[in-house]
């Protein structure tokens, strides 16, 4: 008896510290690049954060071409549930070819700094805006062809690249022998560079006709895994890889432990799911069937990442983890 009123205060005890735990972490849901009248968006900035946040986001950056949109006087109100974080989108060019980099949490306007190459051009900007401070993310490869992963392979001190930018210009899969964003991706995982996957809608059409052929927002988001909504909370966790990718499809938790990496997702209506567990080159690992998934860390994978599949063709990708460096 007394044995069981043990177990039953021990666990009663574990119990009420778990919603405590549970609550230390919250998933926030943000656009990391947009435009606004400031470049050649067509709506004033009040109007698209605006819509972000009638539209359920946490927190976005506004990414004006070349143009720092300053937040201190569009964030109003400190204390609702929006977070505004102050961007550029860098855009530089070589011999034609675009080269554009968001700064995330730029303090200051950073001029593109061009480059003897592609790669030169890129790694000239990612040092540029880490001496200004800010967080370098690399966008839309595919947009007209730019770059694969032969070129980022070679960069240094960037860790956040667009795997899906929803501008209908960013080719995001794979067709007519060019390789799809997640090729890309596979290709810099498998030469062990760690780089993590950033899903953003690259908006410029707020008004008007929302239509396939239109920069419209809402259809390519991160949800962002932080201890709270600040600015410092969300970059560090963006940077950490506390986040995932989505087209659309919700997860309920991602993470994984030294043994497993778990996907949990929160199933809409009646959809099905696959959920696909990738490895090096790309090569599937595990494929399940169902809304919950665990993938057993074997060792000899170099890295084992997801992509969760819903029947209403919306995927999300979770970032990869390397099982034998951590
Ligand atoms: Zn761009
Ligand atoms: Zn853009």
């Amino acid at each position: 008896m007394m044995k069981k009123i043990t177990v039953f205060v021990l666990s009663a005890v574990v119990l009420l510290a778990l919603p405590s735990l549970a609550q230390e972490f919250k998933w926030y849901k943000g656009n990391t690049h947009c435009h606004t009248l400031n470049s050649d968006g067509d709506s004033y900035p009040r109007q698209v954060i605006r819509w972000y946040k009638d539209h359920g986001y946490n927190f976005l950056v506004i990414s004006d071409h070349n143009f720092i949109t300053e937040i201190k006087y569009l964030d109003t109100d400190p204390n609702d549930d929006f977070l505004l974080i102050q961007g550029e989108e860098v855009t530089d060019s070589y011999k034609g070819t675009p080269v554009h980099l968001n700064a995330l949490n730029a303090v200051k306007y950073i001029e593109p700094q061009h480059g003897g190459s592609i790669t030169e051009t890129l790694q000239n900007n990612v040092d540029a805006i880490l001496l200004a401070g800010a967080v370098p993310q690399i966008n839309h490869p595919n947009w007209r062809w730019s770059f694969t992963d032969k070129e980022m392979s070679q960069l240094k001190n960037v860790k956040l690249f667009e795997l899906f930018n929803v501008h209908p210009d960013s080719n995001l899969f794979a067709a007519g022998g060019r390789p799809g964003m997640e090729d890309v991706w596979d290709g810099m995982l498998s030469r062990s560079i760690l780089m993590y996957g950033i899903a953003s809608d690259d908006a410029h059409h707020f008004l008007g006709e929302f239509a396939p052929a239109r920069s419209n927002p809402g259809s390519g988001w991160i949800m962002v895994k932080a201890r709270e909504l600040s600015t410092e909370a969300i970059m560090n966790a963006i940077e950490q890889g506390e986040f995932y990718a989505t087209l659309g499809v919700l997860l309920k938790d991602v993470y994984h432990t030294e043994d497993k990496y778990v996907v949990d997702v929160a199933p809409y209506k009646d959809a099905a799911y696959t959920i696909t567990f990738i490895g090096k080159d790309g090569c599937t690992l595990q494929e399940s069937y169902g809304s919950y998934a665990e993938y057993l860390f074997k060792g000899d994978e170099l890295y084992v990442r997801a992509r969760i599949f819903e029947s209403s063709g919306r995927i999300a990708c979770t970032q990869p983890a390397f099982p034998n460096k951590d």
